[in-house]
């Protein structure tokens, strides 16, 4: 088991001034809490963390803070520690840290999701608020990979490492991490195609003294001619991983061969112009492929990888894939966006972290400059922490949410129907509101209900233009059921005036007849016009009626003429959508006023009965049966009953008061009853005449300035 002292030791290598006490203290606490518990090798588990640490310090060159993080970074998921120990002792970065990690161990993914594995990716790297998160994850799920074949079944061994695959390595190319990513392949690969793998194994070190040679022959090469040209560089040559090797075989269908570039060279540089200056020397001494040059260090990748590349033909006719870099570049290239992370002399990490941002924020201003935009898009997207959310349904499948999004949108994302049924949302087991914001993680499960409909308050809060758009059209289908309605309520009051029957002329062939007369395509289409108010019942009952054609004009040229004057006749206070002719009545339970939210309901045969919107008998009527009412603006005239109760002492005097503040107020009294109280208090019924709430709050702020008046509200208010 390596020992935290050597640990120490490589920190202190590269950042001289680390708090050293941090890491032991992460290193007595991680001992303690994983004490007694061993891993499947046999090995105390305290063994895991350090080897995490060593990596973390070694290959990452991390800072004490992500290092302090991986020896602890099991400590909340496997042992009795908590969140709020960690806080305590190692501070809120420490523990932001392994709570990040803890959060992504308890993200775990079956084989039926590979098709996902772009969205898991994704969904990952959102949920690491901080790149260290990740970067343990990845280092921790090496160290499993090491040590992998302590796993008993061989299903077990397959499935983490289709994870890996899948999962971890990708995201390690992403960051840039390229060591990462291929030792993870190779070993999953190894795992999970052990037969291909030795294949690949023994035809690579079948030859390898041949390509030894060869190897050595195109260096000496390589290094001659820069000499000549008075460049200083190193070269290496390097095997092509075997999962790439395989990889390659298998998606281009080539025979082992054939996999020209199973040797890289890569040559190392002190500055930019000199690499430039390299590539030309290298292309003069051999022919380049055409199309196979890049230019990373002009136009970087997304994460930060700067190198140029180029394949030649060789001095044996073989292909030769190459990589020039300067030295920087080559430490960019190992460590990836680590690089950015690890500790640097004299730069705290954050200018570090604001340096990576500026970076990025770089490319995306000079996106166009992109050669592979799609790349591009998404790496960067990754990198910038996306405007997303994604979210599991019940049976695990990740969906992906603009951020923001609710339980509705997610239903509506779901199945239109589950969006306009949706009644209720569990978020990891537990009742949440139908407008609260989901976080990238969370487990979802709507709750629907057979009638439930969708509500006009949704659109307030929903985020998908899906979401939107539905509840919109739910609303507009039921505004034309509702016209159909109030339209068949109308033509059947005015048809029965008229001393017809509306439903039984309905079928007829004139009223077919009469449907085509105003252009409409269906007997219900014109009723629902009705219902809108854009025809009257009186118009469609006129045909019905058999009436001398002149007295028909006569009686329409006198309306022309009266038309002006009929209008300034007194209307109702209360105005239907679109309809002007329908009889209005007020709930006698809640007595609604100008000025209070109102909504109506059809009442079959009596028009349209208006309640506030608050009113309990109101919340008990037939949703089917509302309709939308708003109080006329330009009717002053009327006035509206309404109750209040007075609350005071009893005095001599006191109703007279009372009565000449309300008509001094120009308020008229239509009802009282009072009542004396046990207590000496006397309780005072009225009922008065207001024109609207306005009026109302002053008659009761007016009578609460009584002698011994305490209190004069509205009833039910
Ligand atoms: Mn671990």
């Amino acid at each position: 088991m390596i020992r935290i002292n050597d640990i120490i030791d490589k920190i202190t290598e590269y950042n001289p001034d680390a708090d050293i006490d941090l890491i032991d203290r992460a290193y007595i606490y991680s001992a303690r809490v994983h004490d007694g518990q061993v891993r499947l090798s046999g090995e105390p588990y305290l063994s895991h963390p350090l080897e995490v640490a060593n990596i973390l310090a070694e290959n990452m060159k991390l800072d004490v803070v992500s290092i302090a993080a991986g020896l602890l970074h099991d400590v909340i998921e496997d042992t009795h520690s908590t969140p709020e120990e960690v806080k305590e002792i190692f501070g809120p970065e420490v523990l932001h840290i392994v709570s990040g990690v803890t959060k992504l161990s308890s993200l775990t993914f079956n084989s039926s999701q590979a098709r996902q594995a772009e969205s898991i990716r994704r969904m990952f790297l959102a949920m690491a608020d901080d790149i260290r998160v990740v970067l343990i994850k990845l280092t921790d799920r090496l160290h499993n990979m090491r040590t992998l074949q302590f796993h008993k079944t061989e299903q077990r061994k397959k499935e983490i490492s289709q994870e890996t695959l899948d999962i971890y390595a990708p995201i390690a190319a992403r960051l840039g991490i390229y060591w990462i990513k291929k030792e993870l392949e190779d070993t999953a690969f190894m795992y999970l195609y052990p037969e291909e793998h030795s294949n690949i194994k023994d035809l690579v070190s079948g030859d390898k003294e041949k390509r030894e040679e060869y190897v050595e022959l195109v260096k000496k090469q390589i290094k001659k001619t820069m000499g000549e040209n008075n460049l200083k560089c190193e070269v290496l040559g390097r095997y092509k991983s075997f999962y790439s090797i395989y990889k390659k075989m298998t998606t281009q269908n080539l025979e082992f061969k054939d996999v020209y570039d199973i040797i890289a060279f890569r040559i190392i540089l002190d500055t930019v112009p000199q690499c430039y200056e390299a590539l030309g020397i290298i292309h003069s001494l051999w022919k380049p492929i055409d199309k196979k040059f890049k230019d990373y260090i002009g136009f970087p990748k997304p994460n930060m990888y700067q190198a140029l590349h180029t394949s030649v033909i060789g001095p044996s006719g073989e292909r030769i894939e190459l990589q020039i870099r300067t030295r920087e570049m080559d430490k960019v290239a190992k460590a990836g966006i680590a690089a950015h992370w690890s500790y640097k002399e004299g730069k705290s990490i954050d200018e570090n972290i604001s340096k990576t941002f500026a970076w990025i924020q770089n490319v995306v201003e000079n996106q166009e400059n992109f050669m592979n935009p799609d790349e591009f898009l998404e790496n960067v997207r990754i990198d910038l922490f996306p405007d997303e959310v994604y979210v599991f349904t019940p049976r695990g499948e990740i969906k992906n949410l603009p951020k923001g999004a609710t339980p509705v949108d997610f239903a509506y994302l779901i199945h239109t129907e589950v969006g306009n049924q949706c009644s209720g949302a569990k978020v990891n087991e537990r009742i949440v509101p139908l407008n609260y914001e989901l976080k990238t993680g969370d487990r979802l499960k709507i709750l629907t209900t057979k009638n439930h409909h969708p509500s006009k308050d949704w659109l307030n809060f929903v985020k998908t233009v899906k979401a939107r758009s539905r509840i919109r059209q739910w609303i507009k289908t039921q505004e034309t059921e509702r016209s159909i309605t109030l339209g068949r309520e109308m033509c059947e009051k005015t048809f029965r005036k008229n001393d017809l029957n509306f439903n039984a002329i309905i079928k007829s062939e004139t009223m077919a007849k009469v449907v085509e007369h105003f252009g409409f395509k269906s007997i219900d289409d014109l009723i629902a016009n009705v219902g809108y108010g854009k025809i009257t019942p009186l118009q469609v009952v006129r045909k019905f009626i058999s009436k001398p054609d002149s007295i028909d004009k006569q009686k329409s040229l006198i309306n022309k003429i009266v038309g002006r004057v009929r209008k300034k006749k007194p209307k109702t206070g209360v105005i239907v959508k679109g309809v002007d002719d329908i009889l209005i009545k007020f709930g006698k339970c809640c007595q609604p006023v100008p000025g209070d939210p109102i909504t109506g309901y059809i009442t079959q045969g009596y028009g349209v009965t208006v309640h506030r919107t608050s009113c309990v008998n109101a919340l008990k009527m037939n949703p089917e049966r509302q309709i939308d009412v708003e109080w006329n603006k330009e009717v002053f005239s009327e006035t509206y009953p309404v109750k209040i109760c007075i609350t005071s002492y009893d005095r001599v005097g006191l109703l007279a008061d009372i009565a000449s503040n309300i008509s001094k107020n120009r308020a008229n009294i239509l009802s009282v009853s009072s009542k004396i109280q046990a207590n000496s208090l006397v309780n005072c019924l009225l009922t008065i005449s207001v024109t609207d709430t306005k009026h109302l709050k002053k008659v009761l702020s007016d009578i609460k300035k009584v002698k011994r008046i305490f209190e004069a509200k509205r009833l039910k208010d």
